[in-house]
């Protein structure tokens, strides 16, 4: 029987490119390892910055050596495909969509900012909406109702309560 996970996860990334993610916690004592691996390390040696540096296209380039937390980390779909609740086929149209979703908040996005950035920026606009103006809230229509869309999407098909919805904790922290 086919593996799901490497079925699935090789042509996904969305967990690695900073789509569902801004940032991976990890132990300390990882550290040393997972930057001999070129991962690049934050907040003082306790999570790892999204995008993945070893993140090409749409697969891991160090798949077979990726780290625990990689190879143990679980998204909603991968997890309802391991469990037989949906075909591959099926999870596979969702990948395909999500990361259809996420191309279209790429297109959106100003020039310089990451995906990470623009869904901090978002979260921080959604957390306080009166602070801003009618004019700058049309200049990010747009992008606001993009990043909605997917973060729907991805919430009811791949987030689960281990790593929180819309990842408010993200909010203030320095990515
Ligand atoms: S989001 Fe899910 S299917 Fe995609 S790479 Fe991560 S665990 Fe695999
Ligand atoms: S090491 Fe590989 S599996 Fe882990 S986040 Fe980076 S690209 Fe993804």
């Amino acid at each position: 029987m086919t593996d799901p996970s490497s079925s699935l996860c090789t042509q996904c990334g969305l967990c690695c490119s900073g789509a569902l993610f801004g940032e991976v916690p990890i132990s300390p004592e990882d550290a040393p390892a997972l930057e001999q691996l070129g991962l690049e390390l934050k907040q003082g040696h306790r999570a790892f910055s999204l995008p993945c540096a070893r993140l090409e296209g749409s697969r891991c380039s160090i798949y077979a050596a990726r780290p625990t937390i990689c190879r143990t980390y679980r998204c909603g779909v991968l997890q309802a495909a391991e469990a037989g609740e949906i075909r591959l086929d099926e999870a596979r149209a969702k990948i395909a969509k999500a990361r259809s979703l996420t191309q279209a908040v790429r297109a959106l996005l100003p020039h310089g900012i990451s995906l990470t950035q623009a869904r901090r920026e978002w979260l921080a606009r959604m957390a306080e909406p009166a602070t801003e103006s009618g004019e700058s809230r049309a200049a990010h229509a747009p992008l606001d109702l993009a990043l909605t869309v997917l973060n729907l999407y991805l919430d009811r098909h791949f987030r689960d309560e281990r790593r929180p919805a819309l990842t408010l904790q993200e909010l203030g922290r320095d990515t």
